[in-house]
């Protein structure tokens, strides 16, 4: 099977390719076939001349942008790429004006009114792409880049714009194309080749292809984690300390701290970083039954928070009596990884809560499984021993910090692990001793799908879906 991509489109496309606020310069980037003709229509050199039909590829012009009434539109500096090397592989024209909507929204409707087209978001990587300038997770890596919130997602979407995942994908399919042609090969002209012992020598190969495939797997939880960050729910009693937590790990005076009870009313979302991770933050209205509406609306809002969240910082005020709700706290965060806090351990005369009596929380359990960690918000202590236990907690020591590949796709997690799947059928057909004609059809699946991660499988559907998330004039 190979691509089915049929939609390619080869009218010329523009779109304002920087941010859309008022800023120092703006880009206008204009792909397609007409590109220099159009461009020429509305482009002036600084003589007043048009002469953009004679602009050397590769070079960067200076002069005007004019309307039909050849007033200045805004003066300009012009670059022309012709394809194939550019950008989308087509002739590429960016116009650099100065950075104003107002004045961009002009050029651009120039643009549109002399033939251009309107791209769509992720239209020119999608040109890129359809082009075969780069495979399908080097596009995603260009999307990743512009998204990038810290160090490591720009780190590993660098690697993966330079090809890393596609050269290993590109490989393991290689592997198994040879396996498939000799498969078949040998059934069409059995006495060219021989297929004795063949079925060991298989099993060997799919299991190593498999083992580095799990490898590439193993680093897909943490990668997720290190690039998108920790959903990270802080749950407790009224007065327990959730806003002053929030202000401790953000260092801010963000939420408000008070002490009479609930009155962190809102879900506040803060971003946190540690050393190696984001944590993003969402402080509660504390979880308890009542009676008041407008905290109701955040309890509720609470218990849903807890549901899609990857951590609880559970929080006690250990000179507090544990009851009720504190049960119904604990159920909440009982099949989550849950970090137990016991603050106030200032307050020494009136500690109430200790380690030991933490497991009749949790019920049915003799010890608790959850780190618990000793605080006094009041001054900071604690604090640094709750950032290590959460980083010990997420990041696996196993996978080396500087590790190359880390696959932070879920559509490519997705596709490795049906991948996976796929070769493990085939070991059981060979284990089974099942006819060669089995084995090539689960090789072939396994083909299809690392095709589908490099994007030489995909239909219009997913392309359109991929590039419909990406941003204007990218
Ligand atoms: P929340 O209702 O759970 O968000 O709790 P707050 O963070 O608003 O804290 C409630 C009250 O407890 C405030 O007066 C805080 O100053 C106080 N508090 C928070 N942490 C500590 C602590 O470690 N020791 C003492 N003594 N007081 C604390």
């Amino acid at each position: 099977m190979s691509s089915v991509l049929n939609n390619f489109n080869d009218d010329t496309i523009c779109a304002i390719a920087t941010a859309m606020s008022d800023a120092g310069i703006g880009i206008i980037r204009v792909s397609g076939k007409d590109a220099l003709t159009i461009c020429d229509k509305i482009y002036v050199s600084s003589k007043k001349e048009h002469t953009l039909l004679t602009h050397k590829p590769n070079t960067i012009k200076y002069g005007y942008i004019c309307n039909d009434q050849g007033d200045i539109v805004d003066e300009v500096m012009i670059s022309f790429m012709k394809g194939p090397h550019s950008y989308t592989r087509e002739d590429v024209i960016e116009i650099n004006s100065h950075g104003g909507m107002l004045v961009m929204n002009e050029i651009l409707s120039l643009l549109l009114s002399k033939g251009c087209r309107l791209a769509e978001p992720g239209e020119f990587t999608k040109r890129a792409f359809l082009s075969g300038r780069i495979d399908l997770t080097k596009a995603e890596a260009v999307m990743d880049i512009i998204g990038a919130q810290n160090k490591f997602a720009l780190d590993s979407s660098r690697a993966q714009l330079q090809g890393s995942i596609y050269k290993e994908v590109k490989a393991l399919r290689e592997d198994i194309l040879y396996q498939m042609a000799y498969i078949e090969s040998a059934i069409d002209d059995p006495e060219s080749y021989d297929l004795t012992g063949y079925s060991d020598k298989l099993k060997e190969k799919v299991t190593a292809m498999s083992e580095k495939i799990r490898k590439l797997l193993k680093t897909a939880d943490e990668g997720k984690i290190r690039k998108d960050g920790i959903k990270t729910v802080i749950i407790g009693k009224p007065n327990a300390g959730k806003s002053s937590l929030l202000n401790a790990l953000s260092g801010n005076e963000r939420a408000i701290v008070t002490d009479i009870a609930g009155t962190t009313r809102d879900v506040i979302e803060e971003t946190v970083r540690l050393d190696d991770i984001i944590l993003n933050l969402i402080d509660t209205a504390g979880i308890r039954d009542t009676e008041d509406l407008i905290e109701k609306i955040g309890v509720d809002k609470a218990k849903e928070k807890v549901e899609e969240a990857d951590l609880c910082l559970y929080i006690i005020d250990s000179t507090s009596e544990i009851d009720d709700e504190d049960k119904q706290i604990s159920s909440l965060c009982a099949d989550k990884k849950t970090i137990v806090i016991l603050n106030k351990n200032d307050l020494t005369g009136d500690i109430k809560i200790s380690k030991d009596i933490l497991p009749m929380l949790f019920s049915g359990s003799d010890s608790v499984d959850f780190p618990v960690i000793t605080t006094s918000l009041l001054n900071g202590e604690g604090i640094e021993e709750l950032k290590r236990a959460i980083t010990e907690l997420f990041l696996d020591g196993e996978i080396a910090p500087k590790q190359e590949i880390y696959i932070t796709n879920l559509r490519h997690k997705e596709l490795l692990s049906k991948t996976v799947e796929s070769l493990a059928l085939v070991i059981d057909s060979i284990e089974k001793d099942l006819s060669e004609d089995f084995y090539t059809v689960d090789l072939t699946n396994a083909y299809v799908y690392l095709g589908e991660i490099i994007g030489e499988e995909i239909g219009d559907d997913l392309a359109e879906e991929i590039f419909s998330k990406f941003c204007m004039g990218k």
